[in-house]
């Protein structure tokens, strides 16, 4: 681990220092480091000139006092930091990232630091004390002054004074200037203070109910792990039985006790209700949602990481927190392929937090109601140890999935996704005034434009997929590279009028108008939603029963708790199985029972209509009964005999290039020299170099290699150092993704 960041001899006079830079490069420059810059530190952010055109590009420290060469050298323009952002740990861990996951030193470590962190000052604000008696509040004649006072004066007798300006404003419906007046007067005092997270005073609200018996001894086998050093527990809770509370309070004793704690929840739960509730039970909790300006991220992670913030709250990215008195990680759902990063470095969230946990010497929780299997397996192994929560909280039944086969359900002849099975219980709920949830899915549901004469279809020139066409925009757009074209009038090809195909999300949603004229529908999907805003808008809509059908893609399986929804519907169960992935059946149970789980969590009970053209599949059959063991039981030998995870670990590798016949080429030459780099280890397969499943992307041609190995990270070892040379060679763009969790 030494020598990633040697701290050799010679600080003082202009030296040279080695700089990993956040581009895709897989070496580290040497600068020279004008004596104006103070002492040279590994892990220091600077600003150097890089690449063609000198960009001022960010980069960090990663070596000091190298000889001088030969050849002339720039130098580093800006020192950023007073001292390393990342202390020892955190450094560590990039290493392990920057190794494990195949990237670049710079971008890793790039990815661990918020960009706008030492950018700005800390933050104040203004706040406002009373400064005159009540007496005097009497005399002051303006209506808009006296509420001012009065609000204060209030405030002082609930002893939380002073008030910020914002606040006060906002209490009294008094501009600025008439603020300012007052304070002119003497009758109120004006200071600034630093800004902090608004919990810092550390209440938290009680908490509203006992736990179950299953939920305390589930804490009580975490609290056991909390004096343990590093472990991982999988916690195994069905939908429903009350997981996040055992968090609270798992949260709550690291906390108590002096210690910080993160917890990783999907990007999409950043945007709910639940979240805030949940943070209100916990003291000083920062939360990092993807709403946040780069200032307020900034912000937060000073808090976190003075010690002032004692829990993180965050997508995948929070696992980097500087927290220096971690305690505990918690994983929320880590069976979610959101976790995983699609572009460099590929890392993925769950596996980091594991890691981070064991150079920290910390506990991990990994909690689903559907453990991906790869958790599973390392349970099974000894390696995790597994805690379950088999009920629902209040004995409250799990809900009752029924199979509609579409075959029967769809008059012949007709264009409908809501066959009659669904319609009839939506009808009932609906007269009930209950709510309903839809399941479509996947993005891109839409109409793909077909030509029934000569079978033309339109597809993106750059990525050779299928174009969609949205209605809302009139446009056809790729869902690759978001290229977009007018709709042709006619075929291109023969010229004879063209279709279009498909379950277009727009197309449910005439048909719920027409079904059921009644009802207020609201669509959840992230085409028609750019901002976390937009989401939170309809998860309150749909809170505060203003909406009666929540129809939605992956998004409204996750996590989501109205007690008012009786009824879930899944339009169709079977996209997900015909993805070109090993992981499709997966996906398809984890879905089904992910999103079944949203209904019956209230006082009546739930039930779910699964809608699908082949009934007897095993994924879809065994989410019927909520059957994860069996599930598991069926899938992991099939697995097995294929020789895929969790039973050996993938590393993937993509060429691509925008001349077809480089990528190719690319790709042979890449294939051989790992084919003699893995000639001495027979713990690793190759397979390939074949076209990828989608061929072209953004105008790229690409060709994968798979390789399947038997152990984690023997393969990255033996490319460690090599990468450069490596791309040299191969002529195109190496891109490497260990672990993948799709293989498009
Ligand atoms: P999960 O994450 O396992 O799906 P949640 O943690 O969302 O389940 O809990 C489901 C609901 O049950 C929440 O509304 C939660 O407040 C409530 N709940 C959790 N534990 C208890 C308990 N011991 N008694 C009563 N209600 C509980
Ligand atoms: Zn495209
Ligand atoms: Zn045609």
């Amino acid at each position: 681990m030494t020598g990633l960041f040697d701290h050799s001899e010679g600080a003082g006079a202009a030296s040279v220092v080695a700089v990993a830079v956040n581009a895709g490069v897989w070496k580290s420059f040497d600068y020279l480091w004008p004596a104006g810059l103070g002492e040279a530190v590994a892990g220091l952010r600077v600003q150097v000139p890089f690449g063609r055109g000198d960009r001022t590009t960010l980069g960090f420290v990663v070596g000091t006092a190298r000889p001088r060469g030969e050849r002339t050298l720039k130098s580093v323009a800006r020192r950023l930091d007073e001292e390393p952002q990342l202390d020892g740990p955190l450094m560590e861990l990039a290493g392990w990232i920057a190794r494990y996951y195949v990237s670049p030193l710079g971008m890793t470590l790039a990815a661990m630091v918020p960009a706008a962190v030492g950018r700005h000052e800390q933050r104040s604000e203004a706040v406002v004390y009373l400064a005159c008696e009540p007496a005097e509040v009497r005399s002051v004649r303006g209506p808009k002054q006296r509420t001012v006072l009065e609000e204060l004066h209030e405030a002082r007798r609930q002893g939380i004074e002073p008030l910020t300006l914002e606040q006060l404003r906002h209490h009294s419906g008094a501009s600025a200037a008439t603020i300012r007046s007052l304070a002119g007067k003497g009758l109120i005092r004006l200071a600034a203070r630093p800004v902090t997270l608004e919990q810092l005073d550390g209440q938290v609200e009680p908490d509203p109910f006992e736990l179950n018996e299953d939920q305390s001894r589930a804490l009580a086998a975490i609290e056991g792990a909390l004096a343990g050093g590093f472990g991982v527990t999988l916690l195994h809770g069905v939908t429903g039985s009350g997981k996040t509370e055992v968090y609270v309070r798992a949260i709550r004793r690291v906390v108590e006790a002096g210690g910080q704690a993160i917890l990783l929840v999907p990007e999409i739960a950043l945007a709910t209700q639940t979240l805030e509730r949940l943070a209100r039970r916990l003291p000083r909790v920062a939360v990092l949602h993807s709403g946040l300006t780069g200032a307020q991220r900034a912000f937060h992670y000073q808090q976190i990481r003075d010690g002032h913030a004692s829990t993180v709250i965050g997508p995948r990215s929070a696992v980097f927190a500087p927290a220096r008195r971690l305690g505990l990680i918690v994983v929320d759902e880590e069976h979610e392929s959101g976790y995983k990063q699609d572009t460099a470095p590929r890392y993925h969230g769950r596996d980091v937090a594991i890691k981070r946990a064991s150079l920290e010497g910390v506990p991990v929780v990994l909690g689903s109601a559907t453990p991906s299997l790869e958790s599973l397996h390392n349970a099974r192994q000894g390696r995790y140890k597994l805690l379950t929560l088999p009920r629902r909280i209040r004995g409250l039944p799990m809900p009752v999935l029924q199979l509609a086969e579409l075959r029967k359900e769809i008059r012949p002849g007709r264009v409908e996704l809501i066959g009659r099975t669904l319609e009839g219980k939506m009808a009932t709920a609906l007269d009930r005034q209950e709510q309903v949830i839809l399941l479509m899915n996947r993005r891109g549901y839409a109409s793909y434009v077909f030509c029934p004469s000569c079978q033309w279809r339109m597809e993106c020139d750059d990525c050779t997929r299928p174009m969609v066409f949205h209605q809302s925009t009139g446009l056809v757009t790729c869902h690759y590279c978001q290229a977009t074209a007018d709709l042709p009038t006619a075929c291109p090809a023969c010229g004879k009028k063209l279709l279009l195909f498909g379950l277009g999300i727009q197309r449910i949603e005439g048909e719920l108008s027409r079904k059921f004229p009644q009802a207020v529908v609201a669509r959840m999907d992230s085409d028609t939603m750019t901002s976390p805003k937009q989401f939170r808008r309809v998860f309150d809509d749909f809170a505060a029963g203003k909406v009666d059908v929540l129809l939605g893609t992956q998004m409204v399986a996750k996590g989501l708790d109205f007690p008012k929804v009786t009824l879930v519907g899944v339009i169709s169960a079977d996209t997900a199985l015909t993805i070109p992935d090993f992981r499709a059946s997966e996906r398809t149970f984890q879905l089904i029972v992910q999103v079944a789980g949203r209904a019956g969590r209230g006082d009546r009970p739930g039930e779910v209509v699964v809608q699908t053209w082949h009934p007897t599949d095993p994924a879809i059959q065994f989410a019927l009964t909520h059957d994860y063991e069996g599930f598991a039981a069926a899938e992991l030998p099939l697995r097995e005999a294929v020789g895929v995870p969790p039973f050996v670990r993938m590393v993937r590798f993509l060429v691509r290039h925008a001349r077809n016949d480089r990528a190719e080429a690319g790709a042979a030459k890449l294939a051989g020299i790992l084919r003699r780099m893995i000639a001495p280890m027979p713990e690793v397969r190759l397979v390939g170099p074949m076209r990828a499943g989608v061929f072209k992307i953004r105008k790229l041609f690409r060709f994968e290699i798979l390789c399947h190995c038997a152990r984690g990270g023997v393969l990255q070892a033996a490319l460690d150092g090599q990468m450069h040379d490596l791309s040299i060679q191969v002529g195109a763009e190496i891109v490497v993704d260990a672990d993948p969790v799709s293989l498009v």
